[in-house]
């Protein structure tokens, strides 16, 4: 099959949180989604989703499957994608209160920013994707103090960073998995492919 139409495989890890959408809307992007829930089952994938939920539950949860090193080690060598909890899980720092993190993105997080449960809210705002503003739903979300000189800004929140990509790592501070729009998905896969072709190989071939 020729190499530039295959389907990426991206994982989404499958601890906790809202995985089932973030799978359904890889597919909708152009990929095709496999639950991660083991460090046997990230060895054939082009990329990865680390989807929102509880930072804490899944941080103990990759301590004890053996998965944070192995996930580190993952974010090294293939692209990445958290968000929400995801995000907090790949910053260099992590506060309010601090906590340990797979340190990969050069940005310093705030957990639980903007106050509680109920502060969660659905925000529009421009972007650098092409199109029209992009829809940001917000749960319980942590905010970007930070960002090193690598880290590209792609949407914002009252200025903040909300959106970033570094390298061939993404993060959100939002859930674009709940909403209709695939295009922050999309950027993901095309960052995928990318680095397929830079790699001159396909790990799902
Ligand atoms: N408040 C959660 C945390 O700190 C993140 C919320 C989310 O992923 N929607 O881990």
């Amino acid at each position: 099959m020729n190499a530039e139409i295959k389907r990426p495989r991206i994982g989404v890890l499958a601890i906790q949180g809202d995985y089932a959408a973030h799978a359904e809307a890889l597919l909708e992007a152009g990929a095709t989604p496999v639950e991660v829930r083991k460090r046997e089952e990230l060895s054939d994938l082009d990329g990865l989703i680390l989807p929102g939920g509880e930072s804490t539950t899944i941080l103990k949860f990759l301590e004890r499957g053996h998965l944070f090193d192995e996930l580190k080690q993952f974010c090294s060598t293939r692209p990445v994608f958290g968000t929400c909890a995801g995000a907090i899980l790949l910053a260099r720092e992590v506060r309010n209160p601090a906590q340990r993190s797979l340190g990969v993105l050069d940005a310093v997080v705030e957990r639980n920013a903007y106050g509680r449960q109920i502060d969660s809210s659905i925000l529009f705002s421009d972007s650098k994707l092409p199109g029209d503003k992009l829809e940001m739903v917000f749960i319980r979300a942590p905010r970007i103090v930070e960002t090193g000189p690598d880290v590209e800004v792609l949407a914002r929140r009252d200025g903040r960073a909300t959106l970033v990509r570094q390298g061939k790592l993404m993060a959100a501070t939002f859930h674009p998995e709940l909403t209709a729009d695939r295009r922050v998905h999309k950027a993901f896969v095309d960052l995928v492919n990318a680095h397929r072709a830079s790699q001159g190989g396909l790990a799902s071939q």
